[in-house]
């Protein structure tokens, strides 16, 4: 269903016309931008918050003429910039795009995401109880808010009570498939490791948790997933494009009808800074299974042109390599890392906000090369394109910690248990 609204802004007076497509989500807060000033219009429907503000509404005089300003908004799709054209309504738009059935697809995870918005705040808490070892609160909450059990007081019956919880409620950002991808792979490698080389295995467990490093790591991971939850409204339209294989061999302008980029700037940093330190974990790995060593980098393998030699003599050197080098120094990288999961430039240019936003047009600017004061290369992505790459990120982080999550089943199950009888 589509509801017509006028809206005059505050700011300037001028109206813009909305065509606004009904969500399911009791709560429905849209934002645009208003096309002449730039002045944020809030739009919310449904629940206690409902209203306007940044603009007065008027009469709705239908059909929209095009000498107005006209804006489509809808919670659960990308939306197109242009004309206003009757029945062009932003599902239509959707379902031509991806077919009926990816639609049916995006709506259960949208339906997953209407019916738990209101309890993310319990897993939150959860997460916390977890990460601060308060052991009777956190086996209460799994028990009375996740319909989890914790059987034991073993750490091992922990973090599975734990990891249930965190896959059922981040389910709606998985990727169909890969979970079990990876856990089949991880296993494979890690008892591949365990048979043919017990000993230098275990001595790269033991780095990893005598240093603290793979705890640290854990609740680092763990600290995204609540900020995923609350950026959930601009990442519906993020899930959609999933299913759209036309926009993802072209990225064309779209626009999001919810919350702004200053919000989740931040969180893609985040993100990919976590996976720049997740790959220790891959490299050490692949050293052991290329070199029977966890500190042993492939030689010269960091030998540049003008002969230095950067190779790192020890996995705590290669911690310290910038992010968009350490790929180079992992030879024949037994772990595959998805497309466009952590993009160099783009981490850069928000790392050091050079990073300039139109929130009318929801364009992005950002000057990734560092050249002084004048920055003249630029890039441009848009808002949706963002959140894209925010959500791909996100499962490349997620799927690394499925890597922390099994290695440390392997210290409780095998190492530890071994090392202590
Ligand atoms: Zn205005």
């Amino acid at each position: 269903m589509n509801i017509m609204r006028s809206f005059k802004c505050e700011s300037c007076g001028a109206i813009t016309n909305c065509r606004i497509g009904m969500s399911n989500r009791a709560e429905q807060p849209l934002r645009f931008c208003c096309p002449d000033c730039g002045q944020p219009i809030d739009i919310v429907i449904g629940g206690k918050h409902a209203g306007v503000s940044g603009a007065s509404e008027i009469e709705a005089m239908g059909p929209f003429d095009d000498g107005t300003n006209f804006v489509d908004l809808h919670l659960d799709f990308p939306v197109h910039f242009g004309k206003y054209v009757m029945g062009d309504t932003p599902f239509m738009r959707a379902v031509s795009r991806i077919g009926a059935e990816n639609i049916h697809l995006h709506n259960a995870r949208l339906q997953r995401l209407d019916a738990t918005y209101t309890t993310f705040g319990f897993f939150e808490t959860l997460l916390k109880l977890y990460v601060r070892e308060r052991w009777v609160p956190f086996k209460n909450a799994i028990e009375r808010r996740f319909d989890g059990t914790v059987v034991s007081d073993k750490m091992q019956d922990r973090n599975a009570a734990l990891y249930d919880v965190i896959a059922v409620t981040m389910w709606p950002f998985a990727k169909p498939g890969q979970a079990l991808e990876d856990i089949e792979q991880y296993m494979k490698v890690q008892l591949h490791l365990a048979n043919t080389q017990k000993l230098s295995f275990g001595a790269f467990i033991d780095e990893i948790l005598d240093t603290g490093f793979l705890k640290n790591m854990q609740v680092a991971c763990l600290g995204i997933y609540p900020r995923i939850l609350k950026a959930e409204l601009p990442l519906r339209p993020a899930l959609f494009l999933d299913f759209d294989t036309e926009y993802q061999n072209q990225a064309i302008p779209m626009r999001i009808s919810a919350d702004q980029f200053d919000t989740f700037k931040d969180l893609y940093k985040d993100i990919t800074e976590i996976i720049s330190r997740q790959f220790v974990l891959v490299a050490g790995i692949n050293n052991l299974l290329k070199r029977g060593d966890h500190n042993a980098f492939k030689p010269e393998i960091g030998l540049t042109k003008s002969g230095r030699d950067l190779t790192p003599n020890s996995l705590h050197a290669f911690a310290d390599v910038a992010f968009g080098q350490k790929d180079d120094l992992i030879d024949d990288n037994w772990f595959s890392f998805g497309d466009q999961a952590a993009d160099n430039q783009l981490r850069n240019a928000i790392a050091h906000c050079k990073t300039d936003y139109d929130e009318i047009t929801q364009n992005i600017t950002y000057h990734p090369r560092k050249e002084g004061m004048r920055q003249e290369k630029s890039e441009e992505i848009y808002f949706i394109e963002f959140m894209r790459r925010v959500l791909i990120a996100y499962r490349e982080m997620n799927r690394l910690h499925q890597l922390i999550k099994s290695l440390f089943y392997y210290y409780y199950l095998i190492h530890a248990a071994e090392n202590s009888g």
